[in-house]
């Protein structure tokens, strides 16, 4: 298929805000490619090259892009800073220059061959590919080069959409969810599939190779794709409880505890002497934890496995773990080996989703405990977490207790009934967390959305910030509150260079009646504490699903806790249904 159909397709997508109606656009549109090229429209429909797990990223900085427009259409870069400046978006920048550039040359009569051509999506998306892969001595100068020469052959709309791609931010609103049930209309017709082509992507965070899958053989083939060790599974996660009652309540009366450790995630994947860690994003952070690695191969007793657990800080003198704060240093990619030194770690495994040649996500929880100690044996490093059954509140509060005493920041609660299987990729009730934060004020993970200037100290910087939780149902961004409290100066700078390169017209899969004076695309995940959840007609959170049809959830006195959550997708912030149960929860009491 042609780049420019696939551009044409994604301006339609940019023009509605309708989920039906862009899942439509983009079926009608994906029915014309062929399984070859399908995985690659795929990644770049969501604005990037490989799955995320790859680690292969083109995020060009945009001083680089404005050099390469200046070079492939004669425009000065300041010219082009200024147009990008009143329009505030860089693909919209690069498609009027190009109109321009092109009528002049109509006129002139200077058209050449070259600028007929009609590039096919796989040709856009090697070109990509061998910009994002050049490195060393020299890379920036032939990475300008080389997308200048593409920038200059393809038609203006084309452009528009790779310089977003180029830059990480290409703004159609599709996220993979939207993406999987375009790919079920696309190929059957119906919207029936998704939940099957959902199972597969959750089973291993390729959605590229699930899309080829499909075209190549059917919905058939789908079904057929199963955990496979180097891909990584994406996470289960949690919901959350404020009490030992609730708690109980929730599993039936009977549950098993563990320790909710304060770390990193890992999801670890051996096959003999290869070993790979993936984060919960999920990211591949091998190169960060070679220790991790060495402990991984003295503990394991099978061959190949998938296991995960919390990486942690831990200091053996004071046989101590160490607060998260300590272990977050170790996310780095310079400098490993002395971090390693100064900030040892070990790892409290508690689950195993693949061993002896067999996916086990659908073994029950009780089941896969066993088989993880079957698998691996415990060392100085790598422990498993500390774990109880339990079926009443004195002993949930014992083990409570035990946990905050051993540095630990509450428990897990998990289902022990035979449907507990491993959620992947969901925030299901086979496990629940319950935290320390929750009976002081809580904690909440949410996506910085908008902003608004500082002034005073703060001038020429965002001051305050309205944030928002994710609602997993209908896909989008709820505003929740507004913060400005607990930023030290050195983080609004740090936020201010994060965020300025995100801004944008307001994005739609932000669901907001407010108007934030900046919009951003939702990347940026940061940790703030409230007093109290209220009611308000102002925000978004939890509206229709309150008495009152008119009144969202509203979070009273936030504070920024210093905690940037770099590990995590926007997608994975605090849910709706989280922030709704609390509110609910408290409100009973
Ligand atoms: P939080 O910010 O509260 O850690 P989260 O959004 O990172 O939550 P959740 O799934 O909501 O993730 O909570 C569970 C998290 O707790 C896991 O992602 C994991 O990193 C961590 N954890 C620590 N100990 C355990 C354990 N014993 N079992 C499962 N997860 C654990």
């Amino acid at each position: 298929m042609k780049f420019n159909e696939l551009s044409k397709c994604y301006f339609e997508l940019e023009k509605t805000q309708k989920k039906l109606e862009m899942i439509d656009i983009l079926a009608d549109t994906l029915k014309h490619s062929v399984s070859d090229e399908i995985g690659k429209i795929t990644f770049l429909t969501l604005g990037k090259l490989y799955p995320d797990f790859v680690g292969i990223k083109l995020m060009l900085a945009e001083k680089m892009v404005i050099k390469a427009l200046s070079l492939a259409t004669g425009t000065s870069e300041k010219s082009i800073m200024n147009t990008f400046e009143e329009i505030g978006d860089l693909g919209k920048t690069t498609h009027q220059l190009l109109e321009k550039k092109s009528q002049t040359s109509l006129l002139s009569f200077t058209q050449t061959k070259e600028e007929d051509k009609e590039y096919e999506i796989s040709e856009v998306w090697e070109i990509l590919d061998k910009i994002a892969k050049m490195s060393g001595e020299g890379s920036a100068d032939k990475k300008i080069k080389t997308l200048a020469g593409l920038i200059s052959k393809v038609k203006p709309l084309e452009a528009r959409f790779i310089i977003r791609i180029v830059i990480g931010q290409l703004r159609i609103g599709i996220e993979s969810h939207l993406l999987l049930e375009a790919l079920s209309v696309s190929k059957t017709g119906s919207r029936e599939s998704k939940p099957l082509l959902e199972r597969a992507y959750n089973s291993n965070a390729d959605i590229g190779f699930v899309a080829e899958q499909l075209y190549e053989g059917g919905i058939e083939a789908v079904k057929q794709i199963e955990v496979r060790l180097f891909n990584p599974i994406r996470v289960m996660l949690a919901q959350r409880v404020s009490s030992s009652e609730e708690l109980l309540e929730k599993f039936g009366g009977k549950c098993s505890l563990e320790y909710k450790y304060d770390g990193l995630r890992v999801q670890i994947h051996k096959k003999g002497d290869d070993i790979k860690l993936f984060s919960r994003k999920p990211e591949d952070i091998t190169n960060q934890f070679p220790d991790v690695n060495r402990f991984i191969k003295e503990a394991a007793i099978e061959d190949e496995i998938i296991i995960e657990g919390e990486i942690v800080a831990y200091d053996s003198t004071k046989e101590k773990i160490l607060p998260f704060q300590q272990v977050a240093q170790r996310k780095r990619k310079y400098d490993v080996d002395q971090k390693i030194e100064e900030i040892p770690v070990r790892v409290y495994l508690f689950d195993v989703l693949y061993c002896y040649n067999e996916s086990r996500l659908d073994t029950e929880y009780i089941e896969r405990r066993k088989l993880l100690t079957e698998i691996i044996k415990e060392t100085e490093n790598i422990k498993f977490s500390h774990q109880l059954v339990v079926d009443n509140t004195d002993d949930i509060e014992i083990f409570f207790n035990q946990a905050l005493e051993n540095s630990c920041e509450g428990v897990m609660g998990k289902d022990v009934s035979p449907d507990s299987i491993y959620q992947a990729g969901a925030r299901g009730w086979n496990w629940v967390k319950f935290k320390q934060d929750y009976i002081l004020p809580d904690t909440f993970d949410l996506v910085i959305i908008g902003a608004d200037y500082g002034k005073g100290k703060r001038a020429g910087k965002y001051g305050t910030f309205l944030l928002g939780c994710y609602n997993p149902e209908n896909l989008v961004y709820q505003t929740f509150t507004w913060v400005g409290a607990g930023f030290s100066d050195e983080d609004l700078d740090i936020l201010y260079k994060m965020l300025k390169p995100l801004s944008r017209d307001k994005p739609k899969e932000v669901e907001s009646e407010i108007e934030s004076p900046v919009w951003f695309d939702p990347q940026i995940v940061i940790e703030v504490e409230g007093a109290e959840i209220t009611v308000s007609p102002m925000h978004t959170c939890a509206k229709g699903e309150l008495e009152r049809e008119s009144d969202g959830l509203a979070l009273r006195f936030p504070r920024f806790t210093g905690k940037m959550v770099e590990d995590r997708l926007a997608e994975q912030a605090t849910s709706t249904e989280e922030i709704h149960q609390i509110y609910l929860s408290k409100k009973d009491k």
